[in-house]
């Protein structure tokens, strides 16, 4: 890829590509939400050097930022909203964000038409798709890394999520490490681990394909609180105690875990500009990731942002890229 002819050092390490990036070329598809079922058409434009990845949606004519703070819902999936405005957002962005920070895309505007983005097969796998069939392109301005500087963890029971800084050890090209532990009853997910420095490769290998999941006895359940509307096997893997629903079977046999991760990396997407640092979670959700990026950026002494495109906090890189 030639975007990693540009490299950013940090402390005698190279980083990652230090110029920012976005699309080449506008790129569409349509497809129905998992939890609303209402068909929507999404259109990834090219955005100025600078402008940060925002939500346009364009039924309402209204723009939200990619940004942790402005996280209103996390109980299935992730949704974006104005400040002050519910009815204003977008929901299940995790996988689009995560196929976005691992592809190195700064600079987006995520054209949507309805209040959620289409779950396709479920994985990211069909965002690459489109990322790849539009190209990437560096466009200027220097990218902005937010570093890890001291242990930040937030927990709920026995789930917990944790940013440490790194140690003496190579860094992933991205600069971010990952490691989850999932701990299901059922015995077809069971225990599962996983750890991956984050790459566009090893994002692409070994986790992008990775499905969503739901266990059968819940299903009921989300149909009656009006979610899961555009549930299928063609979108979710079904879970129903020793056995896996879907005549194809898994893709992996650690799928559960690998897209948890795959989760993990698009909430994580929304801390603003590339995490450098180590993540560690066990049975971590959409609410705890979105917790730990408060955490981290509610003392100014766990982390420093570097570059030179903008200086301050994640959230005043956000305000100045709201103003471009
Ligand atoms: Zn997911």
């Amino acid at each position: 890829m030639s975007s990693l002819r540009n490299r950013y050092s940090w402390g005698g390490f190279e980083l990652g590509p230090s110029q920012r990036h976005t699309l080449k070329t506008a790129i569409d598809c349509v497809g129905r939400g998992l939890h609303s079922g209402v068909e929507a058409r999404l259109r990834l434009v090219p955005a100025p050097a600078g402008s940060g990845i925002v939500f346009h949606r364009t039924d309402l004519d209204q723009r939200i930022p990619a940004c942790y703070d402005h996280v209103s819902d996390t109980r299935l999936c992730t949704v974006v909203s104005l400040p002050g405005h519910p009815e204003i957002s977008v929901g299940t962005i995790e996988h689009l964000m995560a196929a976005l920070m691992a592809n190195q895309i700064d600079d987006l505007t995520i054209e949507v038409n309805g209040p959620e983005l289409p779950i396709l097969d479920g994985s990211a796998s069909p965002y690459i798709f489109l990322i790849q069939s539009a190209g990437i392109a560096e466009h200027g301005g220097d990218r902005n890394f937010i570093e890890v500087l001291r242990p930040v963890r937030v927990e709920n029971d026995e789930a917990f999520a944790e940013f440490r800084p790194h140690g003496a050890g190579a860094y992933g090209a991205l600069g971010l490490d990952l490691s989850l532990a999932i701990d299901f009853p059922s015995s077809a997910i069971g225990r599962q681990a996983f750890s991956i420095s984050l790459t566009p490769e090893s994002f692409a290998r070994d986790l992008a394909s990775a499905r969503t999941f739901t266990l059968a006895c819940e299903i009921e359940a989300l149909k009656k609180a009006g979610l899961a509307k555009g549930g299928s096997l063609a979108n979710a893997i079904v879970v129903e105690g020793t056995k896996v629903v879907n005549p194809e079977g898994l893709r992996w046999q650690d799928e559960f875990v690998r897209h948890k991760l795959l989760d993990v990396v698009g909430d994580l997407a929304l801390a603003g500009a590339p995490l450098v640092g180590r993540f560690i979670g066990n049975r971590t959700g959409h609410a705890l990731n979105n917790r730990l990026l408060h955490a981290l950026f509610a003392d100014a002494a766990n982390y420093r942002v570097t570059g030179t495109a903008f200086a301050g906090t994640p959230l005043q890189l956000q305000a100045a890229a709201a103003t471009l």
